[in-house]
């Protein structure tokens, strides 16, 4: 097949501008996670364009976007529909510090995709979405404790950046300078998938436990699916003591079909999908259509808790800004369509199939998580399910896999914890050429 990219082997620029970005802006990046340093460091690609599937760096290399922005660009880069309705919104003014009719109609749409929202807040980031829901969850339940799962990402507010402590039921310890331990100590962390560790982590603290908080299919160490039985097991565990379930959906929302996983058909069979219902659910990224925002919401009288209705206080300039609002309206207008969801298992099948017969052609251990058009490549034999056993996988493969991908036109997320994310815009052929490049990657690896 002729290649339609051809070996990148000019990023002077890329490089420059990363050494002067070194002077002005913390670390050269605005996310840690743009860094190349868990792939061996150096200069991250400085993008300059993007259209569709495909962004172009500074030096004109062209690549395919497996990275999507960290999963928000679900309709890839520059959508005419999204584009238009956030030229529109700009045109009329992005910011009023009022109500609009928008934000109402955006609600509406939300709260008919996802049965257990009553009530919806929209905020800037996902961040601010699962922080405030964690406040919500102690302003109703009067109790202080969470508890969260190893390797789930929840943003970086305080009680969120928290490790497990030495055992399941050990209080937590910060992850980040800056954290008291006071705050980690009310927060504890238990393997995902391990329905006996939030058993006994109730067992010990139930009292204090204010609301579990999990990402109901993982994201954060790849791809993970919950157990069969497991959210059951997690809701009924949670509502038997007294605490709130709330479901990070920043990934998941809108990534697998038109909804979350409380509504997912490809969750393990026979499971209830009533039983699996949240109290509180977190929303961000392809909500916004690429612009900033977050959103939460959940139960109409455990959301009566926030200002002005109730006494716990959240608010935002910015919150709810047309501009933001008109482009995840129209990005869920567009997922709407028939045939997307189906186009995004298509090709994510043809994709995982293809990665794992490459890798196998050339003996390179490989696990594939995917989940209609999202998938995560471990660089191990065994399967990934939890966070220890996503830890356990050869980062430094990984890190020379990457490299050789990008050198190839492949731009994938620089971190082998983060998955790859299809957009409706990538075609077979990005594909076939993605799995041509693995195939050439694995075999250097086996070298
Ligand atoms: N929750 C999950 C599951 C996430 O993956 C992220 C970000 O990656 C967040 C929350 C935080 O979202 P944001 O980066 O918009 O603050």
């Amino acid at each position: 097949m002729t290649l339609p990219f051809s070996t990148i082997n000019n990023r002077s620029r890329s490089e420059s501008l990363y050494q002067e970005a070194l002077e002005h802006i913390v670390g050269g990046v605005n996310s840690p996670s743009r860094s190349f340093k868990a792939v061996g460091g150096g200069a991250p690609v400085f993008m300059k364009r993007g259209q569709g599937a495909y962004f172009w760096d500074v030096d004109d290399n062209r690549y395919i976007d497996y990275l999507a922005a960290y999963g928000p660009v679900i309709l890839g880069h520059a959508h005419p529909h999204v584009t238009a309705a956030i030229c529109r919104a700009a045109e009329n003014g992005t910011l009023y510090g009022t109500p609009t009719e928008l934000e109402i109609q955006f609600a509406r749409m939300l709260k008919s995709a996802i049965p257990s929202l009553d009530k919806v807040r929209f905020v800037n980031s996902g961040t601010e979405a699962v922080m405030t829901t964690i406040r919500v969850a102690r302003a109703y339940t009067g109790r202080n404790k969470i508890i969260k799962f190893a390797g789930c990402y929840h943003g970086h507010s305080d009680l969120v950046l928290v490790a497990a402590g030495s055992g399941p039921s050990t209080l937590g310890i910060p992850d980040s300078a800056g954290i008291p331990t006071s705050i980690a100590h009310e927060v504890i962390t238990v393997p995902y998938n391990d329905l006996p560790a939030l058993e006994q982590a109730l067992d010990r603290w139930g009292s204090e436990i204010a609301a579990v908080m999990v990402e109901p299919i993982v994201g954060n160490f790849g791809m993970v699916m919950p157990k069969p039985g497991y959210l059951e097991g997690l809701c009924a565990a949670a509502r038997r003591n007294g605490s709130l379930v709330i479901y990070d959906e920043v990934i998941t929302a809108f990534r697998f079909h038109y909804g979350t996983t409380q509504t997912y058909a490809g969750l393990p069979a026979g499971t209830d999908l009533k039983a699996i219902e949240p109290d509180l659910t977190a929303l961000g990224k392809i909500i916004g259509g690429g612009l900033p925002i977050g959103a939460y919401g959940g139960k109409a009288e455990i959301m009566s808790q926030v200002a002005p209705l109730g006494p716990a206080y959240q608010a935002g300039t910015m919150a709810g800004n047309p501009a933001s609002i008109s482009a995840g309206i129209a990005c869920l207008e567009a997922l709407s369509l028939p045939g997307t969801y189906e186009k995004l298992e298509r090709l994510g099948a043809m994709l995982a199939d293809g990665l794992a017969r490459g890798a196998e052609a050339h003996g390179v251990p490989l696990t594939i998580n995917r989940i209609s058009g999202a998938l995560s490549t471990h660089f191990c034999a065994h399967p990934v399910t939890d966070y220890e056993e996503a830890q356990d996988t050869d980062g430094e493969q990984f890190a020379y896999f990457f490299r050789l991908m990008l050198d190839q036109g492949v731009c994938l997320a620089p971190s082998k914890y983060e998955a790859w994310f299809l957009t409706t815009e990538h075609t077979e052929e990005d594909v076939s050429y993605t799995i041509n490049a693995a195939a050439s990657a694995f075999k250097r690896l086996s070298e």
